[in-house]
């Protein structure tokens, strides 16, 4: 799975960096990047993307097809 953060829709509030730290992280700005997707299975990246209120973590699976959201 592929994931990335839609960086105008983020608004920094963390939720995503609580549940996979080894994913994203708040960069300077106080908006999330994603550092190492690789670092956890499909499940948790679901559960970080389905928890930003904002919609903005975005997956798409190995062919490029959006899964989330
Ligand atoms: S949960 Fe969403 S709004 Fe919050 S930091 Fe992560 S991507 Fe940004």
């Amino acid at each position: 799975m592929k994931v990335r953060v839609d960086r105008e829709r983020c608004r920094g509030l963390g939720n995503c960096v609580v549940l996979a730290p080894g994913v994203f992280r708040l960069d300077e700005t106080n908006k999330a990047v994603v550092t190492g997707a690789a670092s956890v299975d499909d499940e948790r990246l679901l559960e970080a993307a389905e928890s930003c209120p904002e919609n903005a973590i975005i997956l798409e699976d190995d062919d490029g097809r959006q899964v989330y959201p």
